[in-house]
């Protein structure tokens, strides 16, 4: 791995995205709680959303900040101030559902009303969109179909390494189009991992931000960086709030969500000044893009 010199000027624009959502809003898992509940739980999701967007402003950067439908209904002033700070509003769909698990149908009528709350909360025309888990792979082409009638034209749900839920090796390496059987187009602007050997390391949020030592991190960055190569870091408000409550989860799973809390910020205020951030619109638009992947209709 090549390293660049620590007061180089960056050359590329990474994305940087947050998905808007409580530090209840945990899928998949056994002792997550129930939806019915959610209502019931502390509301803490303004906290680490404010947190972002001061170290946001502090470095002069921008990002994507894909929110659910419902803390949008519940918090029309977080997705105002999102907008009026200069940044790019997203959907993460309303109830945080992995697509697999809904369908055409229900996977339709949950994008409508999270595009709903989102327009009626002050985002302006919704024109991005990040799947709850990563959770689009091969056999959810339809999904990308149902995104792109909706007006969609940047998906960021796709995920380029295997992971437990989600998770589509595709040989790209910067975003590209994606051409569906409809003969509609989305811009796809992924998660790029690293390449160790012949292992892919998604370095670039959730466990992996929290986990991995300011150093290596850096010099994950820093061979994007030397090979002229963009990838998208995201974020949760919860990583910025190491006070949330805690749940009572099976042992790895409270490892992965619980892990490494208190030096996000910390990370993220040096990654900021290190490299250059900005919308996945934005990051898409400043590089040059893949060559297009054409997509066949699933059996
Ligand atoms: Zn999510």
């Amino acid at each position: 791995m090549r390293a660049i010199h620590p007061d180089a000027a960056p050359v590329v624009t990474h994305g940087f995205s947050v998905d808007v959502e409580d530090w209840f809003h945990i899928i998949d898992c056994d002792g997550a709680p129930d939806p019915r509940s959610w209502d019931a739980q502390e509301d803490r999701v303004g906290l680490g959303t404010r947190a972002v967007l001061d170290l946001l402003e502090r470095h002069g950067h921008h990002a994507t900040f894909f929110v659910l439908g419902w803390v949008a209904e519940r918090h029309p002033e977080l997705i105002a101030e999102i907008a009026t700070r200069g940044h790019e509003i997203g959907s993460h769909s309303y109830g945080h559902a992995m697509v697999s698990s809904l369908g055409p149908d229900a996977f339709a009528a949950d994008l409508d009303r999270s595009l709903e709350a989102l327009t009626r909360a002050g985002s302006g025309p919704v024109r991005c969109f990040r799947a709850p888990g990563f959770s689009i792979g091969p056999g959810e082409v339809w999904a990308l179909e149902i995104l792109a009638s909706r007006g969609i034209e940047v998906d960021s749900s796709l995920f380029l390494a295997p992971r437990a839920h989600g998770g589509w090796a595709m040989d790209r390496r910067r975003p590209f189009e994606l051409w569906l059987p409809s003969g509609r187009r989305i811009l796809e602007v992924p998660v790029v991992p690293a390449r160790i050997g012949k292992a892919a390391l998604p370095f670039s949020g959730g466990g992996y931000l929290r986990l991995l030592p300011e150093a290596a991190l850096m010099r994950l960055f820093d061979a994007f960086e030397a090979a002229g190569e963009p990838t998208v870091a995201y974020l949760h408000p919860r990583e910025l709030d190491p006070a949330q409550p805690r749940m009572e989860l099976p042992l790895r799973r409270r490892f992965k969500y619980y892990v490494g809390l208190d030096g996000v910020h910390d990370k993220l205020d040096a990654l900021f000044a290190r490299f250059r951030f900005d919308t996945v619109s934005g990051a898409a638009a400043r590089g040059a893009l893949d060559p297009p992947v054409v997509l066949r209709q699933a059996a």
